[in-house]
């Protein structure tokens, strides 16, 4: 008797096309890691005789050390790789944008008229904290103008870029409005930048692409490490410890809400296998150095535990 068939042919196909899809997506997501890792190299390569700071020396531990999770109730250690959380860090900016896109995403139930502003500047040569401030200020005079009376509230996100031809910021807008006059827009902005026009562009928010533009690097991995070393050196300079991302108006008073949401949908804290979920964090060095302690600490008791010198016995006199 011939044996029954498991699948039909129809299901056989399904799970090879299946199979295949999944086998292009790991292969995708591997190459991207591999980019990243790249990238950093790249950029590590580029400053390395420049710049000798500590945040320089905390992008180059990134996801080369070891940090250990320690369970306080079993000593259990668990072992991760260091990442340095820097915006421009080809490793660890993927994490800070995913984060906001996921926030954005909450937000959005709460919007009824999205809509998606982008707005520029003028090249200009040289890139300082003061031009990055001016912009920012710019975007926050902008707020409180007339023609934003209209906006409920929204969230900015700055981009950086440079392709030769001078520096450009420009800046993503996800604003709730019902309505923007962009020529008188375009006349406003132009001020605050000091230019006789801004250029505005106004773009379509019905499908989630513009999530990707607002919920943008502060500049792409690739894009830095094909900049030269002191073109790197003076970006890095100039945006340490500035902000790139606000959020205002009805955005920001819902902050409380949306992270409310969010800590719901977040798996629990992880518990080690004793049941215990308190931890303690080590670096790489520390490891080390406890163990060169400890080493120091077994040898000098070895040596306080080890007898003196072995006194020379009298020889007993043998009466023959
Ligand atoms: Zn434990
Ligand atoms: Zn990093």
């Amino acid at each position: 008797m011939k044996p029954k068939r498991l699948f039909s042919p129809e299901v056989k196909r399904l799970i090879s096309r299946r199979a295949a899809a999944k086998h292009k997506r790991d292969l995708a997501q591997r190459h991207l890691l591999e980019d990243r890792a790249l990238n950093k190299l790249q950029i590590e390569g580029k400053l390395t005789n420049l710049v000798n700071s500590t945040q320089f020396y905390n992008f180059q531990r990134c996801g080369e050390e070891h940090l250990y999770r320690i369970c306080s109730c079993c000593g259990r250690r668990t072992e991760f790789l260091y990442r340095c959380s820097l915006k421009w860090c080809p490793l660890c900016n993927w994490r800070i944008t995913d984060d906001r896109r996921v926030k954005l995403r909450a937000w959005l139930r709460f919007v009824r008229q999205p809509k998606h502003l982008v707005l520029t500047q003028r090249n200009f040569p040289i890139l300082t904290r003061r031009k990055i401030r001016a912009f920012t200020c710019a975007l926050a005079s902008l707020r409180r103008k007339k023609i934003f009376s209209r906006v409920q509230g929204g969230c900015a996100s700055i981009e950086i870029t440079n392709d030769g031809r001078g520096w450009h910021l420009h800046a993503h807008l996800l604003l709730d409005a019902s309505w923007v006059d962009m020529k008188k827009l375009s006349l406003v902005w132009g001020k605050l930048v000091g230019q006789e026009f801004g250029i505005v562009k106004i773009r379509d928010c019905r499908n989630e692409e513009f999530l990707q533009e607002v919920s943008k690097y502060v500049v792409k991995g690739s894009t830095m490490a094909a900049w030269p070393g002191d073109q790197i050196n003076e970006f890095v300079r100039a945006i340490k410890g500035l902000r790139f991302f606000f959020a205002f108006g009805s955005l920001f008073h819902l902050r409380g809400k949306i992270r409310a949401i969010l800590n719901s949908q977040k798996p629990d804290s992880p518990v080690c296998d004793c049941g215990s979920s308190k931890f303690l964090f080590k670096s790489e060095t520390d490891i080390q150095l406890e163990e060169i302690r400890r080493n120091l600490l077994i040898n000098s008791r070895i040596r306080k535990s080890k007898p003196s010198k072995p006194q020379k016995l009298p020889v007993p006199e043998l009466n023959l």
